[in-house]
């Protein structure tokens, strides 16, 4: 089955709302088979090389990216993480050695977003494409599915009326997109928010491993970000105490908090509009799968188009997104647990559990985004 690259320069027009990781994936993949796609975001740019975000980048995503050439600079830029380890106090209960997944990639880099989201623009600049900024897809509501009808919003106030054959709503989990077509966002949030904060250290530190500490109630994740700079993630609010840090401190770079929700819209299209990303699902960040599942989408959408099959797009990406919420849900419960006599259970059982090949592998499968359906255009072993 071919990847549909190269060859003429196809007519269809496309407008992509939204330059994020999942937008300008859709754009570059679209580009680099013919189409001269349209790709719009209300921000001034990307997001700010500081703020990590959503810093993991599993080995499927490097697979979807190789044809661009984007993966080749991600491995470049980013940390490959080797060990995955749990800790609960000073015991280590497990340690994952990520370098034993058979295949061509590591199974998880670190790379701060914004980072990321720097060489998809680059990439896409070599094909003439740049995202124009500043600019907000006002979609009221969509009326006709077949020829939807938008209106574009420049910072300026400007506005201009614009009907693509295709719009791919890449806009995020408050995607106007969504709202224009009636969709909901059915689903849940949980009590638990997560806290983040990011530190610069004097020196370089050990940035190879990832690891959580169980704190019985709530956990405490340290995630490498780049060789002098860690993200601390956790469910308690105070969690900044808790923190060993392996260096001198030199500057708190960012801190975030969110709360967690586990929504998905269904289907992920109407006619000619189409949903990708963060405005189709959003779930927990425990498994690092958020982006790399928007990026996931964008890929097999802009398949889809070039085989002019996209009716197919929302039955091959539900069970995939479905399979991700599932498996972030059941990682998030497993972190934020309280019952004392469940947590005694879980810190019994896990590392047991994880000495073992099945369950060990079935864990490096879906850190390494393995576990959803295999990109059909991609010939080649993983
Ligand atoms: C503060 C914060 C912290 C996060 N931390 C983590 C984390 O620790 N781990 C993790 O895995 N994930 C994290 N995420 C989530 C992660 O950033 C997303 O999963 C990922 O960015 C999704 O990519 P996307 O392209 O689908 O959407 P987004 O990155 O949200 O991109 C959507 C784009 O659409 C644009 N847009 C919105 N509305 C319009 C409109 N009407 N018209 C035009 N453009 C529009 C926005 O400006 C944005 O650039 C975090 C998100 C935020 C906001």
């Amino acid at each position: 089955m071919g990847d549909g690259a190269g060859g003429e320069r196809k007519t269809k027009s496309i407008l992509i709302a939204g330059a994020g990781p999942a937008g300008l994936t859709a754009a570059l993949e679209l580009a680099r088979r013919g189409f001269v796609p349209r790709i719009i975001d209300d921000g001034q740019g990307p997001v700010p090389l500081e703020e990590s975000r959503a810093l993991g980048i599993n080995a499927r995503t490097l697979t979807l990216l190789s044809a661009s050439g984007v993966t080749d600079h991600i491995v470049a830029a980013a940390q490959p993480i080797g060990h995955f380890r749990i800790r609960s106090g000073a015991k280590v209960l497990a340690d994952v050695d990520t370098r034993r997944l058979p295949g061509r990639f590591c199974a998880i880099h670190g790379l701060a977003q914004g980072a990321t989201e720097r060489l998809l623009i680059a990439a896409l600049a070599a094909y003439g494409i740049a995202p124009e900024w500043q600019t907000a897809v006002d979609a009221g509501i969509i009326a006709d599915l077949l020829k939807p009808e938008v209106t574009l919003r420049r910072a300026d106030g400007a506005t201009e009326t614009v009907r693509p054959d295709i719009l791919i709503g890449a806009d995020g989990a408050h995607s106007a997109v969504r709202k224009a077509l009636g969709a909901g966002f059915p689903g849940e949030a949980l009590e638990a928010y997560f806290y983040i904060a990011d530190f610069r250290y004097a020196k370089p530190v050990d940035a190879h491993f990832a690891e959580i500490t169980l704190c019985d109630p709530g956990m405490l994740g340290r995630l490498p970000v780049s060789a002098d700079v860690l993200r601390y993630i956790s469910t308690l609010e105070d969690f900044e105490g808790r923190i060993v840090h392996p260096e001198v401190v030199a500057e708190k770079t960012w801190a975030s908090q969110f709360r967690i929700h586990f929504r998905h819209v269904e289907p992920m299209a109407k006619g000619n509009v189409f949903m990708a990303g963060d405005a189709a699902h959003i779930h927990s960040p425990a498994g690092a799968r958020g982006m790399n599942l928007g990026i996931e989408d964008a890929c097999w959408l802009a398949w889809l188009i070039a085989e002019g099959r996209e009716e197919e797009y929302s039955a091959l990406r539900i069970p995939a997104v479905k399979q991700v919420l599932k498996q972030t849900y059941g990682l998030t419960r497993l972190v934020t647990m309280k019952n004392p006599l469940a947590i005694a259970m879980r810190n019994l059982f896990a590392p047991s559990l994880l000495r073992f090949g099945p369950a060990r592998r079935r864990l490096l499968h879906s850190i390494a985004g393995y576990d959803t359906p295999r990109p059909p255009w991609i010939d080649w072993a993983e």
